[in-house]
């Protein structure tokens, strides 16, 4: 695969989503914002790498609401103020169309002066008819045509305009399955020529990571449909394994057979993938977030004066230990009034400085259950009593997901309820901004999916580094992280890695450890030992920003993954 030091040396990241800037709106929620973290550190690690994403003209929506109800708006993203068109084409078969795609470029440059491309396809032209014409238009579409159409485009179109741009990647990193169809390309191409085994020739070239355990995570289309859209379905026929009993074409299974490197996102979520798939061999890269990206202006202050050279050796943070809890606490206290005036001002609230602020926001899908905190209301307020509390939601759900809207629109109406020592608001359009404000701006960073649906998480990951402790179901990245009262705090039992069954706990049981927790020990501590607080927002910033950060998780993916 990647041989250091030789000249078509190459890394293609394919990934339907890419979130590298709060207004280029080609981002839904966590995946996205993990592909840019993932870029910045190849970028800063010079690493060789060129990324292909679609455009999302529209992006995946704008949330405003309408009397507590989410509304979808979709205003265009300024393209041209972001991107460089490189006028240059492509052409696709797609059913009996040609499809013709622009290319667009940004250019990510990471701390060192290295440049990496990240290819935009763009199938707004005028030579395509009107259906096509919007095909790049929304991310994520409900349309199941529209996806295998946008899917198509991602794998089998970023593979000709990487051909059309003359870069030779020597390895393809399938960042989830939405671009699966690139390895048919790769197979289409090593028959051409003659290859003996062309199924080991790209899969020696290709790395894949699923991220979710979620079965509506794993896109699966009708075998004709994809027959009839995509003129290299013939060559599904002579692979095993990659259709469902119905004969449906599920693009996990097919990134599956046709990458010879697999990996899932965190040790439990890789023990749940082999036994979702268990006929295949799957490594371990747990997440990161990008250090630099996600740290706030005030800790970076910090990071600066105690730890030169911090942006380039993530892993130097454990040294935060050394620093005065003063510096951390002055730090959070700032972040905290900055995302407290934001609240007031834009918001007309009346959020106080001194009072417990509880974080939570992330896509709002039915297994995050962002609604546990209010299992059961007179427990909260009775809690509430003792300890006043302020609680920060944000989020937005899918279009189609009446669930997910029907969460945000509980969360909103519940005020009315909550005793008046609690505060509530939810703020609209969650985004990669809106994240850098609410992260680090509240005291502790709530997540309480269901077991074991939370694959990583990053948002998480974002909190400990700004030395914003998680209170957190054991899950995802949580159980690696998780040191009880010194990281941070847990909610629920303790899931063994490898554990065949899981146990499933039930929303009484899981809400009722988290009102525990917070009654005794977190909100005491937070009130009457700040300093002790203080210590385990320390350890979170020192213990988690030294490890779950995309630097280190880019290096193992170069040693396990793209060398041989
Ligand atoms: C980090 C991030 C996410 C991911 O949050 P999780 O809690 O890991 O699901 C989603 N959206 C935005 C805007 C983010 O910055």
């Amino acid at each position: 695969m990647l041989r250091m030091n030789a000249s078509d040396n190459l890394v293609a990241y394919f990934s339907m989503e890419i979130g590298i800037d709060t207004k280029m709106k080609t981002y839904s929620g966590g995946l996205g914002v993990l592909a840019g973290d993932t870029l910045h550190s190849l970028a800063d690690l010079s690493v060789p790498t060129v990324a292909v994403t679609l455009i999302s003209e529209y992006g995946y929506f704008t949330q405003e609401f309408d009397e507590n109800r989410q509304i979808e708006k979709y205003p265009r993203w300024p393209i041209e103020e972001h991107l460089k068109n490189l006028n240059v084409e492509i052409k696709i078969p797609v059913g009996p169309h040609q499809l013709h795609v622009k290319l667009w470029q940004y250019t990510l440059t990471g701390i060192t002066g290295h440049t990496l491309p990240i290819i935009f396809l763009d199938a707004n032209h005028q030579n395509n008819p009107p259906e096509l014409k919007r095909l790049t238009q929304r991310l994520y579409p409900a349309n199941h045509e529209y996806r295998l159409l946008q899917e198509i485009l991602l794998g089998v179109g970023g593979y000709f305009a990487l051909k059309k741009l003359d870069y030779k990647p020597s390895v393809y990193h399938l960042n989830e399955g939405h671009s699966a169809f690139l390895t048919l390309a790769l197979y289409d191409e090593a028959k051409s020529q003659n290859c003996t085994d062309p199924v080991k020739e790209v899969r020696n070239k290709c790395v894949f990571t699923t991220h979710t355990p979620v079965p509506a995570g794993h896109d699966k289309f009708p075998r004709d449909l994809v027959r009839e859209k995509l003129y290299l379905a013939h060559h599904l026929d002579s692979l095993h394994d990659v259709s469902e009993k119905n004969g449906s074409i599920n693009m996990t299974s097919l990134a599956l057979v046709m990458c010879g490197k697999v990996n899932g996102v965190g040790k439990k979520h890789t023990q749940v993938s082999r036994n979702m798939f268990p006929h295949y061999r799957f490594d371990s890269i747990t997440n990161g977030v990008h250090h630099v990206f996600w740290a706030s202006e005030s800790v970076q202050n910090v990071f600066n004066t105690y730890l030169p050279g911090w942006k380039i050796d993530p892993f130097s943070l454990l040294s935060v230990l050394n620093i005065p809890r003063n510096e951390i606490m002055q730090a959070h206290h700032h972040n905290k009034i900055k995302l407290i005036n934001f609240i007031n001002n834009n918001f007309n609230e009346q959020f106080k400085p001194d009072i417990m602020t509880i974080g939570y926001a992330r896509r709002m899908a039915k297994y995050k259950r962002a609604d546990l905190i209010f299992y059961d209301l007179e427990r909260l307020n009775a809690i509430a009593e003792r300890y006043p509390f302020q609680l920060v939601f944000a989020g937005k759900a899918h279009p189609e997901d009446n669930v997910g809207k029907s969460i945000i629109h509980e969360i909103m109406t519940i005020k009315s309820k909550l005793n008046k020592n609690i505060s509530l608001i939810y703020i609209p359009e969650y985004s990669i901004e809106l994240a850098k404000i609410i992260i680090p701006g509240v005291d502790i960073w709530l997540n309480t999916p269901m077991r074991p649906l939370e694959a990583s998480g990053t948002s998480g990951m974002k909190a400990s580094l700004n030395g914003v402790p998680n209170v957190s179901i054991l899950d995802g990245w949580w159980i690696e992280g998780a040191i009880e009262g010194v990281t941070g705090w847990s909610i629920g039992p303790k899931p063994k890695i490898g554990e065949e069954q899981e146990i499933q706990c039930v929303d009484c049981d899981d809400s009722e450890d988290l009102y525990r927790k917070l009654e005794e020990p977190i909100l005491p501590m937070f009130y009457n030992a700040p300093r002790q607080f203080a210590k385990v927002q320390r350890n979170a910033i020192a213990l988690h920003g030294s490890f779950f950060n995309t630097n280190r998780m880019a290096q193992q993916y170069i040693i396990k993954s793209y060398l041989t």
